[in-house]
């Protein structure tokens, strides 16, 4: 969905931006963190939102990300293809301390091809850098994993706040750099 409305002011486009990858990765934290600068250190399922729009300047334009959330659905496989439709951009994020998120990268972004348009912007995510004494998945591996399948790539805690605007922003910046 990339949309221009005409407020009369500004125009504002509309981006969604899809959160996907494993459960218990940190997406709903991320965009708590992002959205409301708020942290659930033993969050579950439930406090996932369907989406949650945030106003965001770029460029000195006004630009509106609607960023959706699964609801723990993803732990059954059962992420429709409603989630997707019209998604201009995915957050593809796993947990650097759980090397079985990272191997699920191909499959997710499998999921992500079939439901949406193929030139989605794309950023991988690997969230709680925080938890570095745990750490299965070095920074060098996962951004050549990323340089090879064309995707954007940063690290992120949602615990300490790290690189939490910088992820949205980057997927943010490049949708509107295609756009414009
Ligand atoms: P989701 O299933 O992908 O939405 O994951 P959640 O946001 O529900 O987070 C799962 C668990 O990981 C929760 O207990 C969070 O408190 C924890 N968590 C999320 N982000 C971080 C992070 O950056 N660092 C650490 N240490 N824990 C996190
Ligand atoms: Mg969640």
């Amino acid at each position: 969905m990339a949309t221009r409305e005409d407020d009369g002011q500004t125009e504002d486009y509309l981006f969604k931006i899809v959160l996907i990858g494993d459960s218990a990765v940190g997406k709903s934290n991320l965009l708590a963190r992002f959205a409301r600068d708020e942290f659930y250190p033993n969050s579950k399922s439930t406090i996932g939102v369907e989406f949650q729009t945030q106003k965001m300047d770029i460029d000195g334009k006004g630009i509106k990300a609607q960023i959706w959330d699964t609801a723990g659905q993803e732990r059954f496989r059962a992420v429709t293809s409603a989630y997707y439709r019209g998604a201009v951009g995915a957050l593809l994020v796993y947990d650097i301390s759980r090397r079985q998120t990272f191997e699920s990268i191909g499959r997710w972004l499998n999921e992500l091809h079939i439901h949406s348009d193929m030139n989605v912007v794309t950023v991988l995510v690997g969230n709680k850098m925080d938890l570095k004494d745990t750490r299965e998945v070095t920074t060098a591996e996962a951004k050549s994993v990323a340089e090879e399948q064309g995707l954007f790539f940063i690290e992120t805690s949602a615990l300490d706040s790290s690189n939490v605007v910088a992820a949205f922003k980057m997927v943010v910046e490049e949708i509107y750099r295609i756009l414009s």
